[in-house]
C-alpha cells in the first residue's frame, strides 16, 4: 500500500504559518513582506500560475503587485521596470514569470534582478551560493520537494535519487539540493540512453520532464518513493504529470499526485522566500 504525498496539505499549512508570521510583523508595526509579480504576454499557463501566486500572498497577507505586460514589450522596457522595483522599498520580492517572449533575453532579466529581491533564486549569484552550500534563496520547486519529502520523514542521506530533466530551474538546482543532504544523485536527460535502467536503480526518482506518461510501472524499483514534477495536459485537457499514476502508484511506498503535490509547494515555497528577502532586507538596513 502506497502513501500519497500530499503537497495541497503540506502547502496549506506553511501558508498559514506564514500568514501568522505577517500578522505578527504588521501588528508589531512593521509593512508586510512585498511581492512584485511580472508577467508579459498571454500564455494560458503563465497567467494561472500567476494569478495562484497572487491569490497566496493576499491569502498570507503580503503586499502584492501585479505587473500584466504586452506580448511586444520590449527588453528595455521591462529592465526598466525592473529597476524600479529593485529600488522600491515596499518590494521585497520580484518574479518575472517565465517564458518570456523570444525578443527578450532571459539572462539579461535574470542578471537584472536584484539577488536579495530574487525569490526565484535563478539569478547567477543566487545559484552560485546554492552550488556552494550556502544558499540566500533555495529555488522554489527544489525546496518544495525537499520540503514534502521532509513532511513525511523520506530519509535521504545514501540514498540513490534519480532525477529525470537537467533544466536549470528544477533539474540541477534539485540535484544540488539533494547531495546537500547526502544523497547519491544521478541525473538523466533527453540524450540517456536506456533510461529505464537508471530509473529502476532509484531509492528516490523525481520527474521533471514534461511528458506525460514517460514513466511507467516498469521504471519503477518496488517500494521507490516517486515524485512528479511534471504539469501536463493529456487528451482530454486534463492536467497530468510524466508518471502513469495508476500503474506506478502500487509499486510505490510514496508517491504525489498531479495536480495537488509540488506545485502547492512551489508556490508556498514562492511566499516562504518572500518573506525571508523581508526579513534579511530589514535585518541588513
Ligand atoms: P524543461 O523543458 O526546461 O526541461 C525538461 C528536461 O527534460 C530537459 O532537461 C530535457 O533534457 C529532459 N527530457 C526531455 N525529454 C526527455 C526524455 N524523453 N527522457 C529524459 N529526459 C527528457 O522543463 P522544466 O524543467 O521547466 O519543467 C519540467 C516539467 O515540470 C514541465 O512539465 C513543467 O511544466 C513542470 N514544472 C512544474 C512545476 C511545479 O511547480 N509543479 C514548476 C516547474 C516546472 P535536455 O536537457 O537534454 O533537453
Amino acid at each position: 500500500m502506497y502513501t500519497i504525498l500530499d503537497g495541497k496539505e503540506t502547502a496549506a499549512a506553511r501558508r498559514q504559518k506564514l500568514a501568522e508570521q505577517t500578522r505578527v510583523m504588521l501588528e508589531s508595526g512593521q509593512p508586510a513582506p512585498g511581492l512584485a509579480v511580472i508577467l508579459v504576454g498571454e500564455d494560458p499557463a503563465s497567467s494561472v500560475y500567476v494569478r495562484n501566486k497572487c491569490r497566496a500572498c493576499e491569502e498570507i497577507g503580503f503586499l502584492s503587485r501585479t505587473y500584466q505586460l504586452p506580448c511586444d514589450t520590449s527588453e528595455r522596457d521591462l529592465l526598466a521596470l525592473i529597476t524600479t522595483l529593485n529600488r522600491d522599498e515596499s518590494i521585497d520580492g520580484i518574479l518575472v514569470q517565465l517564458p518570456l517572449p523570444p525578443s527578450i533575453r532571459q539572462t539579461a532579466v535574470i542578471e537584472a534582478i536584484a539577488p536579495e529581491k530574487d525569490v526565484d533564486a535563478f539569478h547567477p549569484e543566487n545559484l552560485g551560493l546554492l552550488f556552494q552550500g550556502t544558499p540566500r534563496f533555495k529555488p522554489c520547486t527544489p525546496a518544495g520537494i525537499l520540503a514534502l519529502l521532509d513532511r513525511y520523514h523520506i530519509p535521504l542521506c545514501g540514498k540513490h535519487c534519480v532525477v529525470v530533466g537537467r533544466s536549470n530551474i528544477v533539474g540541477k538546482p534539485l540535484s544540488q539540493l539533494l547531495l546537500a543532504r547526502d544523497a547519491t544523485v544521478t541525473v538523466c536527460h533527453s540524450k540517456t540512453e536506456d533510461l529505464p535502467s537508471f530509473t529502476r536503480q532509484a531509492d528516490l526518482l523525481i520527474s521533471a520532464v514534461g511528458k506525460a506518461g514517460l514513466i511507467t510501472q516498469n521504471m519503477i524499483k518496488e517500494g521507490a518513493v516517486v515524485v512528479d514534477v511534471g504539469m501536463n495536459r493529456n487528451e482530454s485537457g486534463k492536467l497530468c504529470g510524466d508518471v502513469t499514476f495508476e500503474s506506478v502508484a502500487p509499486h510505490c511506498s510514496f508517491i504525489t499526485p498531479v495536480p495537488g503535490g509540488v506545485g502547492p509547494m512551489t508556490i508556498a515555497m514562492l511566499m516562504e522566500n518572500t518573506m525571508a528577502a523581508a526579513s534579511q532586507r530589514r535585518l541588513a538596513r
